[in-house]
Protein backbone atom coordinates (compact mmCIF):
# COMPACT_ATOMS: atom_id res chain seq x y z
CA UNK A 1 0.00 0.00 0.00
CA UNK A 2 1.50 3.41 -0.81
CA UNK A 3 1.45 6.11 2.00
CA UNK A 4 1.22 10.04 1.25
CA UNK A 5 4.49 11.80 2.70
CA UNK A 6 3.20 14.52 5.07
CA UNK A 7 4.33 18.09 4.12
CA UNK A 8 7.21 19.29 6.31
CA UNK A 9 6.54 22.71 8.01
CA UNK A 10 9.47 24.22 9.57
CA UNK A 11 9.07 27.25 11.60
CA UNK A 12 12.08 29.15 12.91
CA UNK A 13 11.07 31.53 16.11
CA UNK A 14 8.13 30.98 18.38
CA UNK A 15 7.28 34.94 19.00
CA UNK A 16 4.48 36.41 18.15
CA UNK A 17 4.43 35.58 14.51
CA UNK A 18 5.58 31.80 14.65
CA UNK A 19 3.89 30.94 18.09
CA UNK A 20 0.48 31.94 16.20
CA UNK A 21 1.22 30.08 12.77
CA UNK A 22 1.84 26.97 14.89
CA UNK A 23 -1.13 27.37 15.88
CA UNK A 24 -3.49 28.06 13.57
CA UNK A 25 -1.76 25.31 11.62
CA UNK A 26 -3.44 22.56 14.30
CA UNK A 27 -5.32 19.92 12.75
CA UNK A 28 -3.62 20.94 9.41
CA UNK A 29 -2.26 17.68 7.29
CA UNK A 30 1.29 18.99 7.85
CA UNK A 31 4.12 17.74 10.15
CA UNK A 32 5.24 20.82 12.17
CA UNK A 33 8.84 21.88 13.56
CA UNK A 34 8.91 24.60 15.36
CA UNK A 35 12.00 25.40 16.49
CA UNK A 36 13.77 29.03 18.76
CA UNK A 37 17.07 29.61 20.87
CA UNK A 38 14.80 29.67 24.04
CA UNK A 39 11.69 27.14 25.15
CA UNK A 40 9.69 30.16 26.31
CA UNK A 41 7.48 32.76 24.26
CA UNK A 42 8.43 36.23 25.35
CA UNK A 43 6.01 38.47 25.90
CA UNK A 44 8.33 41.71 24.70
CA UNK A 45 6.05 44.45 25.20
CA UNK A 46 6.40 43.74 29.20
CA UNK A 47 10.35 43.63 28.92
CA UNK A 48 10.33 46.89 30.46
CA UNK A 49 8.13 45.86 33.53
CA UNK A 50 11.50 43.65 34.71
CA UNK A 51 13.62 45.95 34.46
CA UNK A 52 12.03 48.24 36.49
CA UNK A 53 11.61 45.29 39.08
CA UNK A 54 7.62 45.54 38.15
CA UNK A 55 7.36 41.68 37.46
CA UNK A 56 9.51 38.88 37.50
CA UNK A 57 10.79 36.88 33.72
CA UNK A 58 8.20 34.00 34.50
CA UNK A 59 5.26 35.95 34.65
CA UNK A 60 6.01 37.39 31.24
CA UNK A 61 7.14 34.34 29.60
CA UNK A 62 5.54 30.49 29.01
CA UNK A 63 7.16 27.57 28.10
CA UNK A 64 6.13 26.33 24.67
CA UNK A 65 5.93 22.37 25.32
CA UNK A 66 3.58 23.74 27.49
CA UNK A 67 1.57 26.03 24.83
CA UNK A 68 2.03 22.65 22.41
CA UNK A 69 1.77 19.48 24.87
CA UNK A 70 -2.06 19.00 22.96
CA UNK A 71 -1.16 20.04 19.66
CA UNK A 72 -0.96 16.24 18.04
CA UNK A 73 0.99 17.40 14.39
CA UNK A 74 4.32 19.92 16.28
CA UNK A 75 7.15 18.81 17.54
CA UNK A 76 9.39 21.91 19.41
CA UNK A 77 13.00 21.94 18.98
CA UNK A 78 15.07 24.20 21.15
CA UNK A 79 18.07 25.45 19.59
CA UNK A 80 20.13 28.11 16.82
CA UNK A 81 19.24 28.29 13.46
CA UNK A 82 22.10 29.27 11.92
CA UNK A 83 21.85 28.91 8.45
CA UNK A 84 18.90 27.94 5.90
CA UNK A 85 19.82 26.57 2.30
CA UNK A 86 16.92 28.25 0.32
CA UNK A 87 18.00 25.80 -2.68
CA UNK A 88 18.38 22.50 -1.02
CA UNK A 89 15.57 23.57 1.28
CA UNK A 90 17.18 22.96 4.66
CA UNK A 91 18.04 24.39 8.03
CA UNK A 92 21.05 23.96 9.87
CA UNK A 93 20.34 23.90 13.75
CA UNK A 94 23.15 22.77 16.36
CA UNK A 95 24.73 21.09 13.61
CA UNK A 96 22.05 18.99 12.25
CA UNK A 97 20.42 19.47 9.45
CA UNK A 98 16.67 19.96 8.71
CA UNK A 99 14.60 19.59 5.83
CA UNK A 100 11.45 21.15 4.78
CA UNK A 101 8.75 21.11 1.94
CA UNK A 102 7.68 24.93 3.57
CA UNK A 103 9.54 27.38 5.86
CA UNK A 104 8.51 29.77 8.01
CA UNK A 105 10.77 32.31 9.12
CA UNK A 106 9.69 34.37 12.31
CA UNK A 107 12.78 35.22 13.63
CA UNK A 108 11.95 38.68 14.60
CA UNK A 109 14.61 41.83 15.30
CA UNK A 110 17.08 42.70 17.44
CA UNK A 111 18.42 46.24 18.95
CA UNK A 112 19.85 48.39 16.32
CA UNK A 113 22.51 50.47 17.75
CA UNK A 114 23.27 52.55 14.16
CA UNK A 115 26.90 51.73 14.41
CA UNK A 116 27.43 53.31 17.65
CA UNK A 117 30.09 50.92 19.10
CA UNK A 118 30.90 52.77 22.19
CA UNK A 119 27.15 52.58 23.11
CA UNK A 120 26.52 49.37 22.15
CA UNK A 121 29.35 47.63 24.38
CA UNK A 122 27.90 50.12 27.58
CA UNK A 123 24.65 50.90 27.47
CA UNK A 124 21.68 48.78 28.65
CA UNK A 125 18.66 47.12 26.15
CA UNK A 126 15.32 45.83 26.35
CA UNK A 127 15.10 42.96 24.01
CA UNK A 128 15.34 39.49 25.90
CA UNK A 129 14.94 38.46 29.81
CA UNK A 130 18.90 38.18 30.17
CA UNK A 131 19.21 42.45 29.12
CA UNK A 132 15.97 43.26 31.55
CA UNK A 133 16.91 41.30 34.01
CA UNK A 134 20.48 42.91 34.11
CA UNK A 135 19.00 45.97 33.56
CA UNK A 136 17.73 45.58 36.68
CA UNK A 137 20.37 44.62 38.51
CA UNK A 138 22.24 47.67 37.45
CA UNK A 139 19.37 50.12 37.98
CA UNK A 140 18.95 48.94 41.70
CA UNK A 141 23.09 49.04 42.01
CA UNK A 142 22.88 52.38 41.64
CA UNK A 143 20.67 53.40 44.22
CA UNK A 144 23.09 51.29 46.75
CA UNK A 145 26.45 53.03 45.02
CA UNK A 146 24.95 56.04 45.30
CA UNK A 147 23.93 55.53 48.98
CA UNK A 148 27.46 55.13 49.92
CA UNK A 149 29.02 57.87 47.68
CA UNK A 150 30.28 61.03 49.47
CA UNK A 151 31.52 62.79 46.16
CA UNK A 152 28.18 65.09 44.92
CA UNK A 153 29.37 64.68 41.35
CA UNK A 154 29.79 61.24 41.24
CA UNK A 155 26.44 60.61 43.33
CA UNK A 156 24.65 62.61 40.95
CA UNK A 157 26.22 61.18 37.70
CA UNK A 158 25.00 57.52 39.57
CA UNK A 159 21.86 58.93 39.47
CA UNK A 160 21.13 60.32 36.08
CA UNK A 161 19.21 57.66 34.09
CA UNK A 162 19.22 58.61 30.28
CA UNK A 163 16.61 56.65 28.23
CA UNK A 164 17.51 57.06 24.68
CA UNK A 165 14.32 57.18 21.84
CA UNK A 166 11.47 58.57 22.32
CA UNK A 167 9.47 55.65 20.97
CA UNK A 168 7.05 53.68 23.24
CA UNK A 169 9.53 51.34 24.32
CA UNK A 170 11.42 54.16 25.85
CA UNK A 171 8.75 56.65 26.96
CA UNK A 172 7.07 53.64 28.57
CA UNK A 173 10.65 52.96 30.20
CA UNK A 174 11.69 56.52 31.32
CA UNK A 175 7.72 57.12 33.04
CA UNK A 176 7.98 53.89 34.70
CA UNK A 177 11.68 54.59 35.81
CA UNK A 178 10.90 57.81 37.51
CA UNK A 179 7.96 56.38 39.09
CA UNK A 180 10.10 53.66 40.60
CA UNK A 181 11.95 57.04 41.78
CA UNK A 182 9.19 59.01 43.27
CA UNK A 183 7.45 56.38 44.77
CA UNK A 184 9.40 53.24 45.99
CA UNK A 185 13.19 54.22 45.95
CA UNK A 186 12.43 57.23 48.26
CA UNK A 187 10.98 54.77 50.65
CA UNK A 188 13.58 52.33 50.35
CA UNK A 189 16.75 54.83 50.72
CA UNK A 190 15.34 57.51 53.54
CA UNK A 191 18.92 58.71 54.37
CA UNK A 192 19.40 59.68 50.43
CA UNK A 193 17.92 63.39 48.79
CA UNK A 194 16.29 61.38 45.57
CA UNK A 195 15.74 65.51 43.89
CA UNK A 196 19.40 65.03 42.89
CA UNK A 197 18.71 61.96 40.76
CA UNK A 198 17.47 62.56 37.14
CA UNK A 199 15.77 60.75 34.27
CA UNK A 200 16.52 61.91 31.18
CA UNK A 201 15.02 61.09 27.51
CA UNK A 202 16.59 62.05 24.77
CA UNK A 203 15.28 61.83 21.03
CA UNK A 204 17.20 62.25 17.79
CA UNK A 205 13.93 64.41 16.09
CA UNK A 206 11.67 66.84 16.82
CA UNK A 207 9.16 64.47 18.28
CA UNK A 208 8.78 61.83 20.68
CA UNK A 209 6.12 58.74 19.39
CA UNK A 210 6.29 60.13 15.81
CA UNK A 211 3.73 57.00 14.56
CA UNK A 212 0.73 58.99 17.42
CA UNK A 213 -1.40 61.49 16.11
CA UNK A 214 0.11 65.12 17.35
CA UNK A 215 -2.56 65.81 20.05
CA UNK A 216 -0.98 62.19 21.91
CA UNK A 217 2.19 63.20 21.08
CA UNK A 218 1.74 66.73 23.06
CA UNK A 219 -0.06 64.39 25.80
CA UNK A 220 2.90 61.94 26.22
CA UNK A 221 5.12 65.14 26.93
CA UNK A 222 3.08 66.40 29.29
CA UNK A 223 2.37 63.15 31.06
CA UNK A 224 5.88 62.53 30.95
CA UNK A 225 7.02 65.87 32.58
CA UNK A 226 4.40 65.63 35.42
CA UNK A 227 6.62 62.58 36.08
CA UNK A 228 9.54 64.12 36.19
CA UNK A 229 10.85 63.18 32.95
CA UNK A 230 13.09 65.55 31.50
CA UNK A 231 12.50 65.60 27.56
CA UNK A 232 15.47 66.73 25.19
CA UNK A 233 14.17 66.29 21.56
CA UNK A 234 16.19 66.97 18.11
CA UNK A 235 19.19 65.11 20.63
CA UNK A 236 21.58 63.04 18.95
CA UNK A 237 23.87 60.40 21.06
CA UNK A 238 26.97 60.20 19.68
CA UNK A 239 28.93 58.58 22.27
CA UNK A 240 29.16 56.80 25.18
CA UNK A 241 32.07 55.74 27.48
CA UNK A 242 29.61 53.99 30.20
CA UNK A 243 30.60 57.22 32.40
CA UNK A 244 29.84 60.09 30.36
CA UNK A 245 27.00 61.05 27.47
CA UNK A 246 28.36 63.27 24.52
CA UNK A 247 25.62 64.32 21.82
CA UNK A 248 25.91 65.89 18.72
CA UNK A 249 26.53 69.34 19.44
CA UNK A 250 29.44 68.38 21.88
CA UNK A 251 27.47 68.85 24.65
CA UNK A 252 28.36 65.90 27.53
CA UNK A 253 26.80 64.74 30.53
CA UNK A 254 27.83 62.39 33.33
CA UNK A 255 25.44 59.49 33.60
CA UNK A 256 26.57 55.94 34.79
CA UNK A 257 23.23 54.30 33.27
CA UNK A 258 22.28 54.79 29.41
CA UNK A 259 19.13 52.42 28.10
CA UNK A 260 19.10 52.31 24.42
CA UNK A 261 15.80 51.61 22.52
CA UNK A 262 16.38 53.66 19.89
CA UNK A 263 16.67 51.12 17.24
CA UNK A 264 15.71 47.56 16.29
CA UNK A 265 16.86 45.98 12.92
CA UNK A 266 15.37 42.33 11.76
CA UNK A 267 17.49 39.32 13.50
CA UNK A 268 20.76 38.56 12.16
CA UNK A 269 19.97 35.15 10.51
CA UNK A 270 18.40 37.23 7.63
CA UNK A 271 21.40 38.95 6.74
CA UNK A 272 22.85 35.21 5.73
CA UNK A 273 19.54 34.23 3.40
CA UNK A 274 21.71 35.93 0.80
CA UNK A 275 18.10 37.50 -0.30
CA UNK A 276 17.19 41.09 -0.75
CA UNK A 277 17.19 43.00 2.21
CA UNK A 278 15.27 46.32 2.76
CA UNK A 279 15.34 49.02 5.39
CA UNK A 280 16.30 47.99 8.86
CA UNK A 281 17.51 45.09 6.63
CA UNK A 282 14.20 43.54 6.58
CA UNK A 283 13.43 41.01 4.02
CA UNK A 284 11.39 41.94 1.59
CA UNK A 285 8.54 39.91 0.64
CA UNK A 286 5.88 39.23 -1.99
CA UNK A 287 2.40 40.33 -0.95
CA UNK A 288 1.49 37.02 0.04
CA UNK A 289 4.21 36.70 2.58
CA UNK A 290 6.39 34.24 0.10
CA UNK A 291 9.98 34.99 -0.47
CA UNK A 292 10.55 36.40 -3.98
CA UNK A 293 11.46 33.16 -6.07
CA UNK A 294 10.86 30.86 -2.79
CA UNK A 295 7.19 30.23 -3.12
CA UNK A 296 7.97 27.68 -0.08
CA UNK A 297 9.38 29.96 2.03
CA UNK A 298 7.49 32.77 4.53
CA UNK A 299 8.96 35.51 6.04
CA UNK A 300 6.48 37.49 8.76
CA UNK A 301 6.48 39.89 11.87
CA UNK A 302 9.63 41.74 12.33
CA UNK A 303 12.42 40.24 10.09
CA UNK A 304 9.67 40.83 7.04
CA UNK A 305 9.34 44.13 4.93
CA UNK A 306 6.23 45.00 3.60
CA UNK A 307 4.68 48.08 2.59
CA UNK A 308 1.18 49.41 3.18
CA UNK A 309 -0.89 50.91 0.73
CA UNK A 310 0.22 54.07 0.78
CA UNK A 311 4.08 52.76 0.35
CA UNK A 312 4.69 53.14 4.17
CA UNK A 313 6.80 49.94 5.51
CA UNK A 314 4.48 47.84 8.28
CA UNK A 315 5.56 48.88 11.75
CA UNK A 316 7.63 45.97 13.97
CA UNK A 317 4.69 45.56 16.04
CA UNK A 318 2.89 42.43 17.50
CA UNK A 319 0.11 43.51 15.71
CA UNK A 320 1.39 43.18 12.42
CA UNK A 321 3.27 39.67 13.22
CA UNK A 322 0.18 37.78 14.21
CA UNK A 323 -1.84 39.46 11.49
CA UNK A 324 0.63 37.23 8.88
CA UNK A 325 1.01 34.41 11.32
CA UNK A 326 -3.11 34.01 10.02
CA UNK A 327 -1.98 34.91 6.89
CA UNK A 328 0.78 32.75 5.86
CA UNK A 329 -1.05 30.35 7.90
CA UNK A 330 -3.71 30.28 5.72
CA UNK A 331 -2.00 30.65 2.85
CA UNK A 332 -0.07 27.41 3.55
CA UNK A 333 -3.37 25.67 4.07
CA UNK A 334 -4.66 27.38 0.85
CA UNK A 335 -1.55 25.96 -1.25
CA UNK A 336 -1.80 22.20 0.05
CA UNK A 337 -5.17 22.51 -1.69
CA UNK A 338 -3.77 23.74 -4.65
CA UNK A 339 -5.50 27.37 -4.38
CA UNK A 340 -3.75 30.63 -4.94
CA UNK A 341 -2.71 32.12 -1.66
CA UNK A 342 -4.23 35.38 -0.75
CA UNK A 343 -2.36 38.96 -0.37
CA UNK A 344 -1.69 40.44 3.62
CA UNK A 345 -3.67 43.68 4.33
CA UNK A 346 -2.99 45.02 7.74
CA UNK A 347 -6.09 46.29 9.59
CA UNK A 348 -4.48 48.89 12.01
CA UNK A 349 -6.11 47.82 15.59
CA UNK A 350 -5.03 51.59 17.16
CA UNK A 351 -1.94 52.43 19.03
CA UNK A 352 -1.30 52.55 22.94
CA UNK A 353 1.34 53.29 25.42
CA UNK A 354 1.60 53.42 29.15
CA UNK A 355 3.73 56.46 30.57
CA UNK A 356 3.09 55.01 34.08
CA UNK A 357 0.64 55.02 36.66
CA UNK A 358 -3.08 56.17 35.49
CA UNK A 359 -1.08 58.01 32.38
CA UNK A 360 -0.93 56.19 29.11
CA UNK A 361 -2.15 57.63 25.42
CA UNK A 362 -4.09 55.41 22.94
CA UNK A 363 -5.61 55.66 19.69
CA UNK A 364 -8.55 53.33 19.00
CA UNK A 365 -11.49 53.28 16.41
CA UNK A 366 -9.99 56.60 15.44
CA UNK A 367 -10.62 58.19 18.76
CA UNK A 368 -7.78 59.56 20.61
CA UNK A 369 -7.34 58.71 24.53
CA UNK A 370 -5.00 59.68 27.08
CA UNK A 371 -4.54 59.89 31.17
CA UNK A 372 -6.85 57.19 33.13
CA UNK A 373 -9.28 55.98 30.27
CA UNK A 374 -6.13 54.82 28.34
CA UNK A 375 -4.16 53.52 31.45
CA UNK A 376 -7.50 51.37 32.18
CA UNK A 377 -7.51 49.99 28.32
CA UNK A 378 -3.74 49.24 28.59
CA UNK A 379 -3.98 47.80 31.75
CA UNK A 380 -6.77 44.92 30.24
CA UNK A 381 -5.55 44.34 27.23
CA UNK A 382 -2.00 43.60 27.96
CA UNK A 383 -3.29 41.24 30.91
CA UNK A 384 -5.38 39.71 28.16
CA UNK A 385 -3.16 38.80 26.12
CA UNK A 386 -0.57 37.25 28.72
CA UNK A 387 -0.69 33.79 28.06
CA UNK A 388 -1.46 31.51 30.83
CA UNK A 389 -4.36 32.04 33.53
CA UNK A 390 -1.98 31.76 36.28
CA UNK A 391 0.18 34.27 34.80
CA UNK A 392 -2.75 37.20 33.97
CA UNK A 393 -3.33 36.23 37.61
CA UNK A 394 -0.19 37.11 39.03
CA UNK A 395 0.28 39.77 36.74
CA UNK A 396 -3.30 41.30 37.95
CA UNK A 397 -2.38 40.38 41.59
CA UNK A 398 1.27 42.26 41.15
CA UNK A 399 -0.19 45.36 39.79
CA UNK A 400 -2.93 45.92 41.95
CA UNK A 401 -0.33 45.52 44.58
CA UNK A 402 2.27 48.21 43.16
CA UNK A 403 -0.88 50.39 42.37
CA UNK A 404 -2.60 50.33 46.07
CA UNK A 405 0.86 49.92 47.81
CA UNK A 406 3.32 52.25 45.65
CA UNK A 407 5.45 49.12 46.19
CA UNK A 408 7.25 47.68 43.46
CA UNK A 409 8.06 44.09 44.70
CA UNK A 410 11.22 42.87 42.94
CA UNK A 411 13.66 44.80 44.39
CA UNK A 412 16.42 42.28 43.50
CA UNK A 413 19.73 42.56 43.15
CA UNK A 414 21.22 39.21 41.58
CA UNK A 415 24.44 37.83 40.42
CA UNK A 416 24.82 37.22 36.72
C1 LIG B 1 10.70 46.28 24.79
C2 LIG B 1 9.71 46.07 23.67
C3 LIG B 1 8.42 46.58 23.75
C4 LIG B 1 7.51 46.38 22.72
N1 LIG B 1 6.23 46.85 22.85
C5 LIG B 1 5.32 46.58 21.89
C6 LIG B 1 3.96 46.99 22.03
O1 LIG B 1 3.59 47.62 23.03
N2 LIG B 1 3.07 46.65 21.05
C7 LIG B 1 3.45 45.96 19.95
O2 LIG B 1 2.60 45.66 19.09
N3 LIG B 1 4.72 45.57 19.78
C8 LIG B 1 5.66 45.87 20.72
N4 LIG B 1 6.96 45.46 20.54
C9 LIG B 1 7.35 44.83 19.28
C10 LIG B 1 6.99 43.36 19.28
O3 LIG B 1 7.48 42.72 20.42
C11 LIG B 1 7.54 42.75 18.00
O4 LIG B 1 7.03 43.45 16.91
C12 LIG B 1 7.12 41.29 17.89
O5 LIG B 1 7.73 40.56 18.94
C13 LIG B 1 7.53 40.73 16.54
O6 LIG B 1 7.12 39.40 16.46
P1 LIG B 1 7.99 38.35 15.64
O7 LIG B 1 7.26 37.07 15.69
O8 LIG B 1 8.37 38.92 14.34
O9 LIG B 1 9.35 38.25 16.47
P2 LIG B 1 9.64 37.91 17.98
O10 LIG B 1 8.42 38.00 18.81
O11 LIG B 1 10.81 38.75 18.35
O12 LIG B 1 10.08 36.39 17.93
C14 LIG B 1 11.21 35.96 17.26
C15 LIG B 1 11.64 34.63 17.84
O13 LIG B 1 12.62 34.08 17.00
C16 LIG B 1 13.63 33.49 17.79
N5 LIG B 1 14.84 33.47 16.98
C17 LIG B 1 15.43 34.50 16.33
N6 LIG B 1 16.50 34.09 15.63
C18 LIG B 1 16.58 32.77 15.84
C19 LIG B 1 17.50 31.76 15.38
N7 LIG B 1 18.52 32.07 14.56
N8 LIG B 1 17.31 30.49 15.80
C20 LIG B 1 16.28 30.17 16.62
N9 LIG B 1 15.39 31.07 17.07
C21 LIG B 1 15.55 32.35 16.69
C22 LIG B 1 13.71 34.38 19.01
O14 LIG B 1 14.24 33.69 20.13
C23 LIG B 1 12.25 34.76 19.22
O15 LIG B 1 11.60 33.90 20.12
C24 LIG B 1 7.89 45.67 21.57
C25 LIG B 1 9.20 45.16 21.48
C26 LIG B 1 10.12 45.36 22.51
C27 LIG B 1 11.50 44.79 22.41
Amino acid sequence: MKTEKVPHIVIVGAGFGGLLTAQKLAGAPVQITLIDRHNYHLFQPLLYQIAIAGLVPSQIAYPLRTIFRRQKNLTFRMGEVTSVDLKARYIRMNGSVIAYDTLVLAIGGQTNFLGLNTVEENSFQLKSIESATSTRNHLLKMFELASREVDPDKRKALLTFVVVGGGPTGVETAGALAELIAHVMTKDYPEMDLSESRVLLLEATGNVMTAYPDELRQSTMKLLESKGVEIFLNTKLTDYNGRRITVADGSQLDAYTLIWTAGVRSAELTDRLGVQQAASRRVRVEPTLQLPQHPEVFVIGDSAYLEDGQGQPLPMLATVAQQQAITAARNIRKILKGETPELFQYKDPGLLATIGRNAAVARIWGLSFSGLIAWLIWVVLHIYRLIGFRNRLVVLINWAWDYFFYDNQIRLITRE
